[in-house]
């Protein structure tokens, strides 16, 4: 599970000119920043927050200057994290003053008062009704029509070429040094032809890779029994292959996210092998040792996880895994972390984050028996990250010489170098590497380029166009 932090400046809806009508309007309208912190989830409540302010008639500001009011939405993952959601705050506060608090923080709105007495409203994550009610309290809407005019895909705060697609809310898992069920609340998916009608409308404003993000994807439709719907003049049933079927039909790219390795799991291993489907799959390992597994109550945890492995690398050679591992997890032998590096060493997972455990307010894991020391934990951090760093150069170096669609993210703006950065099926945006590009063709962010692969280091690719 990532905790990476967007940005602490207000940001502004990027995505279309639609609802600046300012020239239009009676009087100005109400101005808001935003200040989104956290994973993909909760950039997704931003998006959705501010697809809901656009909705409404308030402009959308990226300055605290320029704002009436700030919405800080906060991440509370770890502790890291909730000290850089209450630093944010006071930033927010100090630089603006009118300031609604929401997010996984929210949870904790006593501490947050403590800290900023002078917040307007605090709410939890996902309570986008309770945002909506603190904003038009503090700062009533000024309605026109004109503002009222949305892109129908809404307000995106990622670039216009990739997206992440929400599909459920929620985790009904009980990992013991986790506190997001109770944050989140249980798993609670959303019906299929939801999902694709957004997915749909995405790919029609120029989306070209979706990004599918849940706490559970393989989960997907459990809480609701998989209920029917129709979608393109087909049944389809609220389940994970089943949206995995009907998302590839929008050709594409469909990129999975922490998807545990529940049996059902192989079922989409067919679709990466025809290239329906990215043949990568993010999966939220954690740890190897059966032991540490077992403290840490991790779903679809089995003994044969090396041999399902093999089993899906022989049904399609390119796929590659992506996981996050924790080091220093309570308990954690000398003996089981050798395994971890041992079971590392025969996986050979491609992409692989790792954090140093740490203690989370409400998870149950702070209660185990013998916590590690911060030296012990960050040399285990150190021996993991250096032995994943061998096998992700040996996995690389295995691309030299292939020619693969590459999709450009970046292109400096004085253009003159003849290099762009794009990513090929091996690297999602944010958390993985890169494909640095030799070209002479003009090119744009979001264009989909046929690159050969010259050169690879231990993360990243080189390549030119062809
Ligand atoms: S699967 Fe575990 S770590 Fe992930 S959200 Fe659910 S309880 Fe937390």
């Amino acid at each position: 599970m990532s905790t990476s932090s967007t940005t602490a400046q207000p940001q502004s809806g990027a995505t279309s000119p639609a609802g600046t009508a300012s020239g239009t309007a009676a009087k100005a309208n109400p101005k808001v920043g935003l200040v989104s912190l956290g994973c993909p989830k909760a950039l997704v409540d931003s998006e959705r927050i501010m697809t809901r302010l656009r909705a409404e008639g308030y402009d959308l500001v990226d300055s605290y200057d320029g704002a009436d009011l700030v919405i800080v939405n906060t991440c509370a993952f770890l502790e890291t994290a909730r000290d850089e959601s209450i630093e944010a705050i006071g930033e927010a506060m100090a630089e603006n003053g009118k300031v609604v608090v929401t997010g996984c923080l929210g949870v904790h709105e006593q501490l947050i008062r403590e800290v900023h007495p002078g917040v307007l409203a605090v709410t939890g994550p996902h309570q986008y009704e309770s945002v909506m009610a603190a904003v038009h309290q503090a700062l009533p809407p000024a309605h026109d029509p004109y503002v009222d005019l949305m892109p129908p895909q809404g307000i995106k705060l990622t670039p216009r070429h990739f997206a992440y697609l929400k599909i459920s809310e929620g985790c009904n898992n009980k990992c013991t040094f986790c506190i997001i069920p109770s944050l989140r609340g249980p798993l609670t998916s959303r019906p299929i032809a939801d999902v694709m009608t957004e997915a749909e409308g995405l790919v029609e404003a120029g989306v070209r890779e979706l990004l599918v993000i849940s706490q559970d994807t393989s989960a997907y439709g459990i809480d609701t029994k998989f209920p029917r719907q129709e979608w393109r003049g087909k049944e389809r049933r609220t389940r994970f292959i089943d949206l995995c079927e009907a998302l590839s039909e929008l050709n594409v790219w469909t990129r999975l996210h922490y998807v545990y390795p529940y049996p059902h799991v192989d079922e989409v291993i067919p679709l990466m092998a025809e290239g329906k489907v990215l043949p990568y799959l993010d999966i939220p390992f954690q740890h190897a040792s059966p032991r540490v597994l077992k403290a840490m109550r991790r779903p679809a945890h089995q003994e044969r996880t090396l041999d399902r492995i093999k089993g899906w690398r022989r049904d399609c050679p390119d796929l590659v895994l992506r996981s996050t591992f924790i080091v220093g997890f309570p308990g954690e032998t000398e003996e089981d972390f050798e395994f971890l590096l041992d079971w590392l060493e025969e996986a050979e997972l491609d992409r692989v984050g790792c954090f140093k455990y740490e203690n989370v307010p409400g998870a149950q894991a702070q209660d185990l028996a013998d916590h590690l020391d911060e030296d012990e934990k960050q040399d285990r951090w150190e021996r993991l990250m250096e032995v994943q760093r061998d096998i992700s150069t040996r996995r690389l170096a295995r691309l030299v010489g292939r020619d693969l669609d590459v999709l450009i993210d970046d292109v400096p703006e004085d253009g003159t170098d003849g290099t762009v950065i794009g990513r090929c099926y091996a690297d999602a945006p944010e958390i993985d590497g890169s494909v640095r590009i030799t070209t002479t063709e003009q090119v744009r962010p979001g264009d989909m380029l046929r690159v050969r692969i010259t050169g690879s280091d231990d993360y990243d690719l080189e390549g030119e166009t062809i």
